[in-house]
């Protein structure tokens, strides 16, 4: 409570146009500087002792989610009309990070919760649907999963093959959704399925599904590299009904909203990869200081330090361009190139940083005493989850193509 009363106090949505230009090109605005350090602190404190243990014994963190849900965090962008704590995107940016800074597990959590399903439900559900299916999901202790990826298709998104079909006032669904993260944890899910398989990506629908739903069951939990403490598992559909009411937006509009809607998430999946970059800049400098070969602190050799300085002009310039698009998005301007470079080099920058400081560390890189490995087998899943690293360099290229040949 005291976290989201700070969250208040800060008067967070005050600033304006000119801070955020500001922020963009040297320091962040004093409230946005306070939320990162009540982040920060808070994930020093209560994040990065358990992270370890989660990863470990598989845990899924309901506790410290639900600690987060106090703060503020787990609504974070969503208006305060509707429960939601009401911040801009360059906030909910600066937590991802500092959140998955400590773990990227809640950090994955709380970006899917917030971007793939409070964001969806307020951008495109009615006055009614959003009535019914956001109480309870502003605080930590319930969440939302998005289930788009099926096992024949995960980049190729359009060629969804699980049906919807109206039977009365009843939609009646069949197939299968593939790694959906938060399966087992999820209250409700935003599903994609296709209600006109002939039109293609035009005739996929989007529905928001009770996973109490009759006809819906789970798969096993799938065994993962990394982020190990959320689960990741199918969803099966058998004549799975829902009511017509639960569909969200207009028939056929499903593809054009998981696009939107990914555009957005990304900017969270780049805010945890920022996290897990900056925890491994931190654990490489924090050890070079300490550790001494050949009489002196590995620290000054300049070999290490090539390494410090590689790892910090890569995680600078991926955060900067993270702010930008969410900048982009806050003041509703274009963002989708941006998102997607935001994602490619926050992604990529936390790979290189987590190898880098795997190596930095030597043997006890290689361990689990120390949270280098664990933060190497975390950064991979950003470069494959809302949309892989190819497709971010596909939706880049096709928006500078079109840019410049205008
Ligand atoms: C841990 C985890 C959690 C996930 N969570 C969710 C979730 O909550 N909800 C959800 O809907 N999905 C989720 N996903 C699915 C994820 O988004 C997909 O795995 C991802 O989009 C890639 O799809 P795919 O696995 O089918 O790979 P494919 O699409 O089969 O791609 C295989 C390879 O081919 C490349 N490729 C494909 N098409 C092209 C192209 N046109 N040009 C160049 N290269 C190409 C890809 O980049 C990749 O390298 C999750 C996945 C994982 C592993």
């Amino acid at each position: 409570m005291i976290y989201s009363r700070l969250i208040t106090r800060l008067g967070l949505k005050s600033w304006t146009i000119s801070n955020r230009s500001i922020a963009c090109l040297s320091a962040l605005p004093d409230t946005h500087q306070m939320l990162q350090k009540t982040c920060r602190d808070f994930a020093d404190a209560e994040l990065f002792p358990i992270a370890a243990k989660v990863d470990r014994e598989h845990i899924y963190p309901a506790e410290q989610i639900a600690k987060i849900g106090e703060l503020g965090l787990m609504s974070i962008v969503l208006s305060e009309k509707y429960g939601g704590t009401g911040l801009d995107y360059m906030a909910y940016a600066i937590a991802m990070e500092e959140i998955s800074r400590g773990s990227p597990v809640i950090g994955v959590t709380m970006s899917i919760h917030n971007s793939l399903y409070l964001g969806v439900l307020e951008k495109y559900g009615t006055e009614e649907q959003k009535q019914k299916f956001i109480p309870g999901y502003t605080d930590g202790r319930k969440i939302g999963c998005f289930a788009l990826s099926e096992p024949g298709n995960g980049s190729d998104a359009g060629a969804a093959a699980t049906t919807a079909k109206l039977k009365g006032d009843r939609w009646v669904l069949n197939g299968t959704k593939c790694w959906i993260s938060g399966a087992y944890e999820a209250g409700n899910g935003i599903v994609f399925a296709t209600t006109d398989k002939s039109l293609k990506h035009k005739g996929i629908s989007a529905f928001i599904v009770p996973m109490d739903a009759k006809g819906l069951s789970r798969g096993k939990k799938e065994e993962k590299l990394g982020i190990r403490g959320t689960s990741t598992a199918q969803l099966i559909f058998e004549d799975c009904e829902i009511p017509k009411d639960n569909l969200l937006g207009e028939a056929g509009y499903g593809f054009k909203i998981a696009m939107q809607s990914l555009d957005a998430g990304r900017i969270g999946v780049a805010g945890q990869a920022l996290g897990i970059a900056q925890a491994s800049l931190e654990c490489a400098v924090d050890y070079a200081n300490k550790r001494i070969a050949f009489g002196k602190p590995i620290s000054k050799l300049q070999a290490i330090q090539m390494k410090v300085a590689d790892m910090s002009l890569r995680l600078e310039s991926a955060r900067l361009l993270t702010w930008r698009a969410a900048w982009l998005k806050d003041n509703k301007l274009p963002f989708t190139k941006e998102a997607a470079q935001a994602k490619l080099a926050a992604s990529e920058t936390a790979t290189f940083c987590a190898h880098q400081c795997m190596q930095v560390l030597g043997g006890m890189g290689y361990v689990s005493d120390m949270p280098a490995e664990r933060y190497y087998r975390d950064a991979r899943i950003t470069e494959i989850y809302e949309g892989t690293s190819e497709i971010q360099r596909l939706v880049i290229a096709g928006q500078v193509i079109k840019e410049l040949s205008k």
